[in-house]
């Protein structure tokens, strides 16, 4: 194994049968977050996915929407309530662009107690990143960029594990002309895929800024890369979801497609 995705959630910004997208990397040097959902479900959704809230010491936050943001400062509650339990739980680092820090930082100031916000600013780290920040996280190199969004400063990264496979997360961004150059040389690619293209009169994709299955595939095949997760996705039927998006994918895509469900582990 040289590294495992153990999806958090794999919904989209309104998910209504999953929670939203977030997924650990687990590698042999430890756990890595990335994004948080959007509300206290990411306790239960950790919980289904067997994580321990005491395990998470490095969080990824790619950006500031509610449904990716909101569920950090559910976590760092937890993390302060378990520490005035006098339960350890380590030092908790979270990474963001500053867009992200600054959000934190005021929504803990204005809606923790006085006390709770104390705790949080002695024993949590808030580590600001920007485009072409590398940062050493669980003994593996981490090299971010930002993925072009054209919602809101986002960034992605790429993770060179021990064996040198690359892992490239976009965050909720899709596989994008904008982006292309920036994913070249990747083994396995995370990114957005909002709903099918036969879908896209119904899920209006590219309205919200979002892509649809097919043309994350077209790209992919052109970057060659290996292994294609696509998240942040509709969740209308998703009993259906997976076969109905890898037969999309199918047809423009030659390498290994995964369409996760909540809780999966997906190892690579
Ligand atoms: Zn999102």
């Amino acid at each position: 194994m040289n590294f495992e995705l153990i999806m958090i959630g794999t919904g989209s910004a309104f998910p209504k049968h999953s929670y939203n997208s977030c997924y650990v990397i687990k590698s042999h040097g430890g756990l890595m977050l990335v994004d948080a959902g959007g509300g206290n479900g990411i306790f239960n959704a950790i919980n289904e996915s067997g994580i321990k809230l005491s395990e998470i010491h490095h969080i990824f936050i790619t950006h500031t929407h509610t449904d990716h943001i909101l569920g950090a400062v559910w976590l760092i509650r937890g993390i302060i309530n378990m520490s005035k339990d006098g339960e350890s739980c380590g030092s908790l680092h979270i990474y963001g662009n500053s867009s992200v820090c600054n959000a934190l930082r005021l929504i803990c100031q204005l809606t923790f107690l006085a006390l709770d916000y104390g705790l949080f600013t002695k024993n949590v780290e808030l580590v600001e990143i920007s485009d072409e920040s590398s940062l050493a996280i669980n003994n593996t190199l981490i090299e971010c960029f930002d993925v072009c969004s054209k919602n809101v400063v986002q960034t992605g990264f790429r993770m060179t594990f021990g064996c040198g496979e690359k892992l490239v997360c976009l965050g909720d961004e899709s596989l994008t002309e904008d982006n292309l150059r920036k994913i070249q040389g990747c083994d396995t690619l995370i990114c957005g895929a909002f709903c099918r293209y036969e879908d896209k009169d119904t899920y209006k994709p590219y309205e919200k800024h979002h892509h649809t299955v097919r043309d994350v595939a077209i790209l992919a095949e052109k970057a060659k890369v290996k292994n294609l997760v696509l998240v942040h996705s509709e969740d209308d039927n998703l009993e259906k979801r997976q076969g109905l998006y890898k037969t999309e994918a199918s047809k423009y895509y030659s390498g290994n497609v995964f369409i996760p469900v909540d809780g999966e582990r997906l190892v690579f």
